[in-house]
């Protein structure tokens, strides 16, 4: 059975410095004005040298997204059902070595946690746990599901890679979409960031997506944490996978998520830095390449860059983001220091109005799940 393992073997020792050394002004400009792009054009508009095209690059972005989807913007909330994790990921405040209080929510208390969500109007939840299997098992994972779909329309989930059968079962339980990080495609960076636990292997997290398109989920959102390695090839590889997965398994809606490295517990130095400008690049370079894709931006980022970002494609938004185990419950019960710092902390009505401000239309629920 092929996957995006085989594809990406193809390119594992593509030359990106020869590549980028080789660009020219009239290269850039060729492939900005072209409407159907290849996979290295792309890898044209994420060069350095396109950083002084930046302006022209946000106004055919801009065009692409009205084009492609309307002046409207998709809120989403997190939610962490659980902080248990065997795995050892360096870069992660969850990371089986930290001395953090560990927690797992109640089904009661997933119930009203889910009540308070809803009453503020969210109807897609993302669901999230750390990578154990014992503490938060598949059946665990379906009684939450069986609770969430009284109150929202989406559920996604971004737990532990699953086998096909498992997202089989999830998806008859309510489940529509996952979210699933490569975290970096750097075969050896990634064996050295994931310092032991069943994350380590490799090939098997990057087939995720393939199983779990296979078995009938209806979204599916990929990215690499940005700055555990050379941010160019990591982003190069997740616009091939994401092509490869629109191309495979044309029902699914395929996405990407931007995530920069964030302060956690425990000292991690990232690779490379990604600043602002280079986010920006990275955004349109996307949505020029795939005018389809989602392009999803969490409260990671600041108030004022995201206010920024919301012409230049990005189509899903998180909202009043807590990264806590019951961070949304009015008496805070689990104790937790979260999974990263928030640097959005507005208010649900404050995003609503700032979306609403520069003329686009916040919206909570884009499908019925009706299984
Ligand atoms: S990144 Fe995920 S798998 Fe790794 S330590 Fe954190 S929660 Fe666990």
């Amino acid at each position: 059975m092929t996957t995006f393992y085989y594809e990406y073997i193809r390119y594992r020792n593509f030359n990106f410095e020869g590549f980028f050394n080789s660009i020219s002004d009239y290269d850039i400009e060729r492939v900005i004005s072209k409407d159907k792009l290849n996979i290295y054009d792309f890898l044209t508009l994420l060069s350095p040298n396109a950083e002084k095209y930046l302006e022209i690059m946000a106004q055919k972005a801009h065009r692409v997204t009205i084009q492609n989807f309307g002046r409207v913007i998709l809120l989403y909330i997190p939610m962490y059902l659980a902080n248990y994790c065997i795995n050892k990921c360096a870069y992660c405040g969850y990371n089986a070595d930290n001395k953090i209080k560990r927690n797992i929510m109640s089904i009661e208390d997933v119930r009203h946690e889910a009540e308070l969500i809803s009453q503020k109007g969210f109807r897609h939840i993302l669901i999230l746990t750390g990578e154990s299997r014992a503490k938060t098992p598949v059946s665990y994972i379906k009684t939450c599901v069986a609770v969430l779909k009284e109150y929202f329309s989406s559920i996604c989930i971004e737990i532990y890679p699953l086998k096909e059968k498992e997202y089989e079962e999830l998806v008859h339980a309510g489940v529509d979409s996952i979210t699933i990080y490569q975290e970096t495609y750097d075969e050896k960076t990634y064996d050295e960031v994931h310092l032991s636990g069943p994350k380590k292997n490799y090939k098997y997290r990057l087939e995720t997506p393939d199983r779990a398109c296979r078995a009938g989920i209806k979204n599916v959102n990929i990215g690499a944490l940005l700055g555990l390695n050379d941010w160019r090839k990591d982003v190069f590889y997740t616009a091939l996978h994401a092509k490869y997965l629109q191309d495979k398994y044309g029902d699914v809606d395929v996405g990407v998520s931007v995530p920069r490295i964030k302060p956690h517990i425990g000292a991690f130095q990232p690779k490379s830095n990604v600043s602002d400008k280079n986010l920006v690049q990275i955004i349109l370079s996307f949505r020029i390449f795939m005018p389809r894709l989602g392009i999803s931006l969490s409260t990671r980022e600041s108030a004022d860059l995201r206010n920024n970002l919301i012409p230049l494609g990005i189509t899903k938004f998180s909202a009043e983001s807590s990264t806590k185990v019951g961070g949304y419950l009015e008496e805070k019960e689990y104790e937790d220091s979260g999974q990263f710092e928030v640097s959005d902390n507005r208010s649900l009505e404050e995003i609503v109005e700032m979306i609403r401000s520069s003329g686009y239309q916040p919206i909570f629920k884009d499908w019925e799940n009706v299984i």
